[in-house]
């Protein structure tokens, strides 16, 4: 039996005027991600965690943004891709766990709702989807809410 572990970390800035899409989840916020795509961090994260554990390189590599096809793109679209080239190499997933960096707003009621649409695309139940979240107790640009931060481990094993 295969294991492969995987890490993944992004980052994105907060603006005015942009949508906070977290997990695939839009959050009601006055600021959101900024990014080529829709932005979202968590889902960025899980897409480079997965693509590291099946060394397939990096999600800049898989989808550039220098191409305008991405330009506002749904990540979910993007993660449901990465979970193709990952299955298409021979792999499956068996869990995620991942943190959250941001001072603000409060994600905790949005967690179930990402967790089930995670779980969907990739193929597990949300108890195999773990979602944490953490401010930095006010320092640094994610205290200054300038930005946010998501870090993403992914276990996979090869299928049979
Ligand atoms: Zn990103």
């Amino acid at each position: 039996m295969g294991y492969r572990i995987g890490s993944g970390v992004d980052f994105h800035q907060l603006a005015e005027g942009r949508d906070l899409w977290i997990g695939g989840v839009k959050i009601p916020h006055h600021k959101g991600s900024l990014g080529h795509s829709d932005a979202d961090v968590l889902l960025h994260a899980i897409c480079d965690a997965l693509l590291g554990a099946a060394s397939l390189g990096d999600i800049g590599q898989h989808f550039p943004d220098t191409d305008s096809t991405y330009k506002n793109i749904d990540s979910k679209i993007l993660l449901e891709k990465t979970v193709t080239l990952v299955r298409d190499k021979g792999y499956n997933i068996i869990n995620i766990d991942s943190t959250l960096c941001l001072q603000a707003p409060k994600i905790k009621p949005y967690v179930p709702e990402m967790q089930s649409v995670i779980a969907r695309i990739c193929g597990l139940t949300t108890e195999d989807v773990s979602i944490k979240a953490t401010t930095t107790e006010l320092m640094g640009f994610v205290g200054r809410e300038e930005g946010l931060v998501a870090y993403a481990s992914i276990l996979l094993e090869r299928g049979v």
